[in-house]
């Protein structure tokens, strides 16, 4: 089932970043697919093989009016030719975000529930009544980092490997597949998220297995921003060329760059970041704010 062409990820230098000891390389999964971008097909990609061997015509995930995992899961079901179901936290906007609308457009039907019944992921009887196949919440899951384990990976050159992280599957999926002797570094998108090492250990084949997980830069919580983080994310568009989003990948980056500039990394090194894509959530941002 490949609706993506993976072999065509490309790599791209940032000067930004790098340093004479250290060398920084950004592996640009956002390139991959317009819809379907990043870490999100890989992730993906399992779930939708189980799905089919299921013999399940109809796949149903969870998610937020900006989620790139519920717009991915709209796009990637329709070009495979699943029917899709979106479980949506909150009540029902009357203007319906960019991103729900898109995923109505790839035939997603979506459903509303309260903050509550999201939190304890019920699902409402209309789509039990479907039984379909059900991705966890972001693709959280073993399928979900069995998909990331293959990418492409070019990153043998590196010693070190940095993403993004909201549930930790690209990260043990990372820390699954990387090469001896490679370091696997997250830096964390949530405030106080205390349970995301053991959630990340619950993913790996050797729970023994060591990573770095920071949670410096996550500039006051889940999709919380400060202006000084999209001016560093024009500064990099303005360098590099390298368009990132606020949620996620605009933290990677900017983490990245302060752990470069306080001698996290001591020894020379070769640092790959893996952008994970994201970019259709920078239109909850007013417009204005970024040069990309
Ligand atoms: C979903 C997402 C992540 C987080 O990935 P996890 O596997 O949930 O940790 C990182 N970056 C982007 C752009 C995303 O959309």
């Amino acid at each position: 089932m490949e609706i993506i062409n993976e072999t065509a990820i490309e790599i791209t230098h940032s000067r930004l970043l790098s340093r004479p000891s250290v060398t920084v390389d950004v592996l640009r999964l956002d390139r991959l697919h317009p819809v379907i971008s990043g870490n999100k097909w890989f992730k993906l990609k399992k779930y939708l093989e189980q799905a089919d061997q299921s013999g399940k015509k109809t796949i149903a995930s969870f998610g937020g009016a900006y989620s790139n995992h519920i717009i991915a899961t709209a796009a990637a079901c329709h070009l495979s030719g699943f029917e899709s179901m979106g479980i949506i936290r909150g009540e029902k906007p009357q203007q319906l975000s960019p991103t729900l609308e898109k995923a109505m457009d790839y035939g997603m039907k979506l459903y509303f529930i309260s903050r509550d019944d999201y939190r304890q992921k019920r699902i409402p009887d209309a789509i039990a009544a479907v039984d379909p196949f059900i991705i966890p919440e972001g693709g959280y899951g073993v399928p979900g980092a069995r998909g990331i384990a293959e990418i492409p990976f070019y990153r043998h050159h590196y010693n070190i490997v940095c993403c993004a992280v909201g549930t930790g599957t690209t990260l043990a999926g990372l820390i699954n597949s990387k090469t001896e002797g490679q370091q696997v570094l997250g830096v964390s998108v949530f405030k106080n998220n205390n349970s995301l090492c053991d959630e990340v250990a619950a993913l790996l084949y050797d729970p023994e297995q060591p990573f770095s997980l920071v949670h410096d830069f996550h500039f006051g919580g889940y999709g919380r921003h400060r202006p000084e983080l999209l001016e560093f994310m024009n500064d990099l568009f303005r360098t590099d060329g390298i368009p990132t989003d606020f949620v996620y990948t605009g933290k990677l980056f900017y983490g990245v760059r302060q752990l470069i500039d306080s001698g996290f990394f001591r020894e020379p090194c070769r640092l790959l970041l893996i952008h994970s894509g994201g970019l259709q959530g920078n239109q909850s941002l007013g417009k204005g704010k970024l040069i990309f």
